[in-house]
């Protein structure tokens, strides 16, 4: 797999929008960050791995940059071909077929999960990361074949097992076939436990649904990014049900922290250098 060039000169920076004209050329080269309300450059967003230079919010990472930031160099993937068969002919505001066929366009993935080999600081793994904006990165029969696999995977080739979660939950165009990939993969992770082969799971902004509900909470760590969106039910449905406000910063990795839902809360930067020691202490 060939990584694209992220790097660029700091000089070829444009100048700052100031009338309507420059305004209408620079735009799309400009975001606004969600932590500090600042206008940043994007290439310095996607240089810095998308977490704000100013105040470190931390924005979503595609599948192909999250696996440049934890891996040392290529990587072989694994599973790049699965696709869904639709089983249900599932139709919303559009066929789901053609849904799958625009993301797939769009992100250049056939699903919302990369399944892979590397080595992660001389360690090798099993690698999947999940792209949030497949779909919402909702987990279906692929992502759910693709993480089994490379479960089995870790298993056969006796590699510790990282899956980077980032995913709105089960994908409901699959229906109770999506379901029912929660029960497949916690499965196969009880046979990794039983052959003592470290799980690492990595939960990005956001993790929510079947997917909080099964793999995501199942590591042998449990490790967030700072501000992750972490949850089952969105705090709407829980109000509604338990008639009380939610306290503040719920469902963030800060207070699942605290609340003792979470074994780590770790900056992105120091991501790769946590697992490879926690990797470390686990393989002796
Ligand atoms: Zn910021």
């Amino acid at each position: 797999m060939s990584w694209f060039k992220r790097d660029h000169a700091a000089n070829d920076k444009p100048p700052k929008p100031e009338d309507s004209e420059r305004r209408v050329r620079t735009e799309g080269l400009w975001q606004k960050c969600e932590g500090c309300r600042q206008i940043i450059w994007k290439k310095d967003l996607e240089a810095n791995w998308q977490v704000c230079p100013k105040c470190g919010w931390h924005g979503r990472l595609d599948a192909v940059a999250r696996l440049k930031l934890l891996l040392d160099g290529d990587c072989e993937q694994f599973d790049a071909g699965l696709r869904s068969s639709d089983p249900l002919e599932f139709v919303d505001s559009k066929p789901y077929r053609e849904r799958l066929r625009a993301m797939s366009q769009a992100t250049n993935l056939e699903d919302a999960v990369i399944a892979a080999e590397g080595k992660l600081d001389g360690h090798r793994v099993q690698i999947c990361a999940m792209d949030p904006r497949f779909i919402g990165g909702s987990m279906g029969s692929v992502v759910g074949e693709k993480i089994a696999r490379s479960i089995e995977r870790a298993m056969e080739r006796s590699t510790p097992l990282i899956v980077v979660s980032a995913s709105g939950g089960a994908r409901m165009q699959e229906g109770a076939i999506s379901l029912m990939q929660m029960a497949k993969i916690s499965a196969a992770l009880m046979r990794l436990d039983e052959v003592r082969l470290p799980y690492i799971s990595v939960l990005t902004d956001p993790t929510t649904g079947g997917v909080t509900a099964s793999y995501a909470m199942l590591g042998d760590l449990n490790i967030a990014e700072p501000g992750a969106l972490i949850g089952f039910a969105g705090p709407r449905v829980i109000e509604q049900t338990i008639r009380q406000k939610l306290p503040e910063g719920f469902q963030r990795s800060e207070f699942l922290l605290k609340h003792g839902m979470l074994d780590a809360v770790v900056p992105r930067m120091e991501l790769k250098a946590y697992i490879s020691r926690s990797l470390k202490f686990f393989m002796g």
